[in-house]
């Protein structure tokens, strides 16, 4: 989809993903960031990356999220509420988000721009392969990448690599 076709609020809740995927940046963990939207627009909770600060590689903020959406929202909230992330998500907060029936996803950048980066940058390929959203969870309404935005987002990701240094493991959405 392209950037003409968010809306301004998205771009909104979106440019707060990427200043939270810099804040991660800035703690040492991946550059990814989301946000949690209620169907009237509120802004529910949102997290970054925590992988390295908490030495668990499953500490996504999308997957945190659908934990989050699972313990206190009704199911009829998750459904109608949109998950915003700075980078598409992988395939296991794909899964996440479905298995606790959360509603659209909009993404500033795309999983196929982060394997580009991470080509460029000469990181190791991730454990997991990095599926689009629409091959995990084929039900999801999904929107992204946001150009101008995602941009901002591959710099994030070589501010990280030039911070690790070469030869770390590849990030993940
Ligand atoms: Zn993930």
């Amino acid at each position: 989809m392209a950037d003409s076709e968010l809306a301004e609020a998205d771009l909104m809740h979106l440019r707060r993903c990427v200043e939270l995927a810099s804040e991660a940046v800035d703690a040492g963990d991946f550059p990814f960031g989301s946000v949690l939207v209620a169907s009237d627009g509120r802004v529910l909770a949102e997290d970054r990356n925590r992988e390295n600060s908490l030495g668990d590689a499953t500490r996504h903020p999308e997957f945190e999220l659908a934990r989050w959406a699972a313990a206190n929202m009704t199911a009829t909230e998750r459904a109608a509420a949109t998950v915003y992330t700075s980078g598409e998500h992988c395939p296991m907060c794909s899964a996440a988000h479905a298995w606790v029936g959360l509603g659209r996803i909009v993404y500033a950048s795309s999983s196929e721009q982060l394997m580009a980066w991470q080509a460029e940058l000469g990181a190791s390929p991730p454990p997991v392969r990095p599926l689009p959203v629409s091959q995990v969870a084929p039900g999801l309404l999904v929107s992204g990448p946001a150009p101008g935005l995602a941009e901002q987002v591959g710099r994030l990701h070589r501010r990280f690599h030039g911070l690790r240094g070469e030869g770390q493991r590849a990030p993940r959405g």
